[in-house]
C-alpha cells in the first residue's frame, strides 16, 4: 500500500498508539512516525523495541511538521495535551484522537486548536485489557469498527484521508454524531465494564470468606469478567467521569432490569427467565453473524492473540 501521510505524530505510546504504529509500518502507510510519552521509562521502552521511527523527549518536537497528529492519551488529559501541542501544529495538519468518549474530547480539545488545523475525532472499537508500549500489535484493528465523529465544519478532504488510513489498517469505518456515539458506547462498552468491575469486586470480597475458591474454581463467566476488569484503571476512571450522563442512564435501566429478574427468581417465574434468556441469546448470535466476535468464550477481545 502507499503512503497516506508523510509525517504522523503519536502522542501517548500505549496499546492503541503502538498498534497503530505496527499497522502503519507493516503496510507502509506513513513516511515517518514520531512518538512522545511523558515518562522516560515509556520512551526508553519504545526506543528499545523500535516503536516509532523517532521518539522525542519534547512533545513539541514530536508534533512539529506532522501532517497527522493522533492523541492516544487518556480522555481526561486530551485537553491539556491539545493546549500543549497547539503552538507546534502545522497549518493544514489533521488532529485526531482515539478516545473512548467523544463529546468531552470535542469540548476539551477543540478550543485549543488553531485556525487552519483540521480536527477529526475518532474512536477505534478495538482493544484488549493490556496497556503500555509493549501491548500493541498490528492486527488489533482488523475487521473492527473505527468511528469517525467529525465536528461542525470538519474538512471533507481531511475526513476522507483519515478514513483511508483506518481502512488501510484493517478497520471498517463509520461516521457518527458525538452524543449518539457516547450513548451507544455506554450500552456496548462502558456499562458492561462497570458491571464487570462490580462482579469481580463482589467476588474479591467473597474470597475473603471462602479463601481462594473463587480463584481456584473460577468458571468461564467469571473469568471473562476478570479479563475486562483488568483494564487500565486510569483509562476507565476517565471514561466514566467524562461519559457520566449516558453511563448513568444505562446503569439506571440495568438496575431496573436486574430487579425484575431478581423478582422472577424469588417468585420462581421460570417462564420469565427462559423468555428473557432466549431473547439475549439471539443477540449473541447476531453479533457472531456480524463478524464482531467468535464463539470463543473470551468476549472476543483477542485474549489468545496477545498475552
Ligand atoms: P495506555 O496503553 O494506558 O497508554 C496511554 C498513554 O498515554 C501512555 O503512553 C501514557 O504515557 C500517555 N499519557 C498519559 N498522560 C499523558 C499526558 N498528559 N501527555 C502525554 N501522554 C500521556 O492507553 P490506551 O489503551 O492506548 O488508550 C489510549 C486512548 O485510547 C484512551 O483515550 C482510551 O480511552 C482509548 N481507547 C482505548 C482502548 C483500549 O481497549 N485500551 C480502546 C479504544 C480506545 P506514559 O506511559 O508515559 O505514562
Amino acid at each position: 500500500m502507499s503512503v497516506i501521510y508523510d509525517r504522523v505524530a503519536l502522542i501517548g505510546l500505549g496499546l492503541i498508539a503502538s498498534s497503530m504504529f505496527w499497522a502503519m509500518k507493516r503496510d507502509g502507510l506513513a513516511g515517518e512516525v514520531t512518538g512522545y510519552a511523558p515518562s522516560a521509562a515509556t520512551r526508553d521502552t519504545a526506543r528499545e523495541i523500535g516503536l516509532c521511527d523517532r521518539i522525542c523527549d519534547d512533545i513539541l518536537d514530536a508534533v512539529e511538521g506532522a501532517d497527522l497528529v493522533v492523541l492516544c492519551v487518556p480522555v481526561g488529559v486530551m485537553g491539556t495535551v491539545a493546549e500543549q501541542i497547539a503552538p507546534a501544529l502545522k497549518p493544514g495538519a489533521t488532529v485526531t484522537d482515539v478516545g473512548s468518549v467523544k463529546r468531552a474530547v470535542i469540548e476539551s480539545v477543540g478550543p485549543h486548536l488553531p485556525e487552519g488545523v483540521h480536527f477529526v475525532p475518532g474512536h477505534p472499537l478495538a482493544g484488549t485489557e493490556h496497556s503500555g508500549p509493549r501491548s500493541g500489535f498490528a492486527e488489533l484493528f482488523e475487521n473492527r469498527w473505527h468511528l469517525l465523529v467529525p465536528v461542525e465544519n470538519s474538512d471533507a478532504g481531511a475526513v476522507a484521508r483519515l478514513r483511508a488510513l483506518w481502512e488501510a489498517m484493517g478497520a471498517n469505518v463509520d461516521e457518527m454524531e458525538a452524543d449518539h456515539h457516547d450513548l451507544v458506547l455506554a450500552v456496548t462498552s462502558h456499562a458492561p465494564h462497570l458491571i464487570a468491575y462490580t462482579m469481580v469486586g463482589v467476588a474479591d470480597d467473597l474470597r475473603r470468606v471462602t479463601d481462594s475458591e473463587v480463584i481456584k474454581y473460577s468458571a468461564a463467566g467469571f473469568r471473562d469478567f476478570t479479563r475486562i476488569a483488568a483494564s487500565d484503571p486510569t483509562m476507565w476512571r476517565d471514561v466514566f467521569l467524562s461519559n457520566r450522563e449516558a453511563t448513568l442512564e444505562i446503569l439506571g435501566r440495568f438496575t431496573e432490569e436486574l430487579f425484575v429478574l431478581q423478582r422472577a427468581i424469588r417468585e420462581g417465574d421460570g417462564e420469565h427467565l427462559h423468555d428473557y434468556f432466549t431473547r439475549t441469546r439471539a443477540i449473541r448470535r447476531s453479533i457472531i453473524e456480524a463478524g464482531q466476535d467468535t464463539d470463543a468464550p473470551d468476549f472476543g477481545r483477542g485474549g489468545g492473540k496477545k498475552a
